[in-house]
């Protein structure tokens, strides 16, 4: 079908929890898919359910969009034409949008309370029928009726008129074509008794008045879009094209939760993965570019993004993936950025680095860089550059300080005392000489001078460490160790 209408799409996340990994994936290819066909990526706030409403939440999610690079083109605080956009400050709008369906006989008000409604679903489990729901008590009581009952002070919610038979159909773009039985669906509530929008009711109006041309959403929406449908037809509207997104399953292919570990932006942001990671592992969850490319930039990724190969089977997320992702991010990434978040990490470590020249600086992280996996990893892995080891790594000290270590050590502490210039390729010329001189492995040489000046048994190139570290620090280092060892 031909797409004339510019793409005007949106994300509609509830404010009443943290910004899920799935949720994320949704706002990505909406995203994607406005800056792929230069339309509109507008954000909504859908907070008409104000017992679960969480001002924390909503701050969170803000701030998770912006950190992924998720900019919306309208929205809190990119005012476009189509606002207000949260839906608590729309009100007025469903209010007059309701009018019409009353009018057109196709909501009614319902004065059921809660107790009976209780009393229905009970005597329907009772009797087990298949469909259960409202019993429709209300669906005939009169406009007037209602009105006067309303004037009276009597409370009500409305509800829609679903037709009683027949067939909804609609096609998804990944799903295909779906049909639901009429006479499955429930006689919905619109407004509730506080006068708030339910989702459906409020979803649809915003779509419609908004402008919205594609609906990109999770798969547990998926039953609501018959819903959905029935309103547009009894508003007169053209639907939005809809798009149902697979779920994202954890490794075990249950439900990606934060009861079993991280399942939040904010949680993946604290364990140390960049926004860019994120975005490209997300995106790649369930959506391919076509070919067999992996670590790519927002920007490769929206050049070649198309709905149509977006995959309708679930996506399983895989935390080693994401972090071997995470290194090749990073090592994508600027050196001075990399530092600038090195200098912040060992600052909050308390280290002072404000006195160490940049050109050490950049030194360090092009050590570490190739090994980083997480952000972290940099002031982590780089504390040693700047302390000496307070404790050495226990299994380490076993293994590297065992039997005969003191000797080895003091013979590569001389060796290193005759380099006149510390440079990585007159140490390494120094360590060639030694394993010559006493006819042996360069293997047997390292591990107990590694350990002694850095404290753990890993590490980037010895040569360029103890080059950073420097000649007077590496031979004290080695000094202050050779007494633990056998
Ligand atoms: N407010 C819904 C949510 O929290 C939006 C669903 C939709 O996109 O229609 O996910």
């Amino acid at each position: 079908m031909a797409q004339d209408k510019p793409v005007r799409v949106r994300f509609a996340p509830s404010p009443t929890g943290y910004l899920h990994v799935g949720g994320a994936r949704t706002a990505i290819y909406n995203y994607f898919f406005a800056k792929a066909t230069g339309g509109t990526f507008y954000l909504r706030i859908e907070d008409t359910d104000r017992k679960r409403y969480n001002e924390e939440a909503l701050k969170d999610l803000m701030r998770d969009l912006k950190w992924l690079g998720l900019q919306w083109d309208e929205g809190p605080g990119c005012e476009g034409g189509c606002g207000p956009y949260f839906q608590s400050e729309r009100l007025d709008i469903y209010h007059r949008e309701i009018q019409k369906l009353l009018d057109s006989g196709d909501a009614y008000y319902c004065f059921c309370t809660e107790e009976r409604l209780q009393e229905v679903r009970a005597a329907q489990e009772k009797a087990g029928v298949s469909v259960t729901g409202y019993d429709r008590h209300c669906r005939n009581i009169s406009r007037e009726e209602a009105e006067a009952r309303i004037a009276a002070g009597e409370k009500a919610v409305i509800r829609f008129k679903v037709p009683e038979t027949g067939v909804t159909e609609f096609d998804d773009m990944i799903r295909g074509h779906i049909e639901y039985q009429n006479e499955l669906l429930d006689d919905l509530v619109l407004i509730k008794r506080d006068g708030y929008p339910t989702y459906h009711f409020a979803s649809v109006v915003d779509d419609h008045l908004m402008g919205t041309t594609h609906v990109l959403r999770g798969d547990e929406w998926i039953s609501s879009t018959p819903k959905h449908m029935l309103l547009y037809k009894a508003f007169g509207w053209e639907p939005p094209k809809w798009v149902h997104l697979p779920v994202i399953l954890d490794k075990n292919g249950g439900k990606l939760s934060k009861r079993k570990g991280a399942a939040s932006v904010g949680d993946f942001r604290d364990l140390g993965y960049l926004p860019e990671t994120l975005v490209n592992y997300l995106a790649l969850l369930g959506w391919n570019p076509g070919d067999d490319r992996e670590v790519m930039t927002v920007k490769e990724m929206v050049d070649c993004f198309t709905l149509e190969r977006i995959n309708p089977k679930s996506a399983s997320f895989d935390e080693k993936k994401l972090q071997w992702m995470n290194g090749q991010h990073i090592h994508q990434c600027d050196d001075e950025f990399l530092a600038g978040f090195m200098m912040e990490g060992l600052k909050a470590k308390g280290i002072n680095v404000d006195g160490e020249p940049k050109e050490r600086i950049a030194e360090i992280v092009k050590l570490l860089k190739p090994r980083a996996h997480f952000m972290q990893d940099l002031a982590d892995q780089s504390v040693y550059f700047f302390v000496a080891p307070a404790t050495y790594d226990e299994k380490g000290k076993s293994k590297q300080w065992g039997p005969g270590s003191k000797e080895i050590a003091s013979a590569v502490r001389n060796a290193l005392a005759n380099v006149e210039t510390f440079t990585t390729p007159n140490i390494e010329k120094a360590f060639m000489d030694l394993t010559v001189s006493r006819g042996c492995k360069l293997g047997d040489l390292v591990g107990a001078v590694r350990l002694a000046v850095s404290g753990v048994t890993a590490g980037p190139g010895l040569w360029e460490l103890f080059e950073v570290v420097g000649k007077e620090e590496t031979l004290r280092r080695i000094d202050v160790a050779l007494p633990m060892m056998g």
